[in-house]
């Protein structure tokens, strides 16, 4: 049935592509992702072993996830590298940037950082909710876009950070090193003017998801972000928190894009296998990274 549309509707859709400006060219649902190929993207991400940044490990992940989002063609794979100095030492850091056209000449950016947090005590640590789920639900999205014959509202970036985790604490030059560096870059070439805004997903793997929405989201982002997760079936677990959380979106908001962070930061009791040799495969769904995942379709297709 899904040929048969193709082959009798495909002079339709070039039309439809050309002509961007007409509405049926981005109308009806958003494209969906698939939670297995998510959860096999998570645990390829894993297969790279302890993976910080600057580390032998990190550089194979990278490359891997460069050639993963180049696969059709469809999107424009770039990589920004650069050092910076640390509290541990100067380390070279790359973002991974795939960008697809959209109708519109604006942009949204969709984050997640593939750096693993460095620990010394921890030599099996798998980072596989912070860090590999954002990582396969960005690819899980750019897959079902390559599959997708529309093009999307608006031009998508999805942007795969490095060096968000910082050594000891969060400061100038310790953490958020590749957004940071990306927002500086991107404001001073004037193109975060275009950008409409910027999504980050973090920690969203989690078996048992609920979304903890940290105060630091602009709230234009943040009623798109509950009018979408109200209308899935079931309705999505989620509190809007009243602290802040330090994540990649910050560089942006400070340079004035509307940002939302999609983040569980209650991961198992008391937040216990965050940071710690808990934080394994087991514990993560593919169903959890297309919630979210396809929750972030809908409000790229909402956007205010
Ligand atoms: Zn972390």
């Amino acid at each position: 049935m899904k040929r048969v549309f193709h082959r009798v509707l495909l002079p339709v859709c070039i039309l439809l592509l050309s002509s961007c400006g007409a509405e049926t060219a981005f109308s009806g649902k958003p494209p969906e992702t698939d939670a297995v190929l998510a959860y096999s993207y998570a645990e390829k991400s894993v297969s790279f072993g302890n993976r910080p940044s600057g580390s032998e490990a990190i550089g194979k992940y990278a490359e891997w996830i460069r050639k993963t989002a180049s696969e059709s063609g469809k999107f424009t794979v770039s990589v920004m590298e650069f050092e910076e100095n640390t509290p541990g030492g100067p380390v070279r850091f790359r973002n991974i940037i795939a960008e697809i056209n959209g109708c519109s000449g604006d942009f949204a950016i969709v984050g997640a950082h593939y750096d693993a947090k460095k620990f010394l005590t921890i030599s099996d640590f798998q980072a596989a909710n912070d860090g590999a789920s954002g990582v396969a639900a960005l690819l899980a999205m750019i897959h079902a876009l390559q599959n997708d014959p529309r093009k999307p509202p608006v031009g998508i970036k999805f942007v795969f950070f490095d060096g968000e985790e910082c050594l000891y604490s969060y400061t100038d030059n310790d953490g958020l090193h590749g957004s940071r560096r990306l927002a500086s870059e991107w404001s001073r070439r004037g193109l975060l003017k275009r950008c409409r805004a910027v999504i980050l997903l973090d920690m969203i793997g989690d078996k048992e998801l609920s979304l903890t929405i940290p105060a630091n989201s602009s709230p234009e982002l943040v009623r798109v972000f509950e009018t979408q997760a109200g209308k899935q079936t079931p309705p999505l677990n989620y509190k809007l928190l009243e602290s802040d959380i330090v994540d990649d979106h910050v560089p942006f908001l400070k340079a004035g894009v509307p940002s939302l962070n999609l983040i569980d930061f209650e991961y198992g009791p008391g937040n216990r296998y965050w940071h710690t040799s808990g934080d394994t495969l087991d514990k993560i769904s593919g169903q959890s990274m297309k919630t979210v995942a396809d929750l972030t379709f809908r409000i790229l297709w909402n956007l205010p």
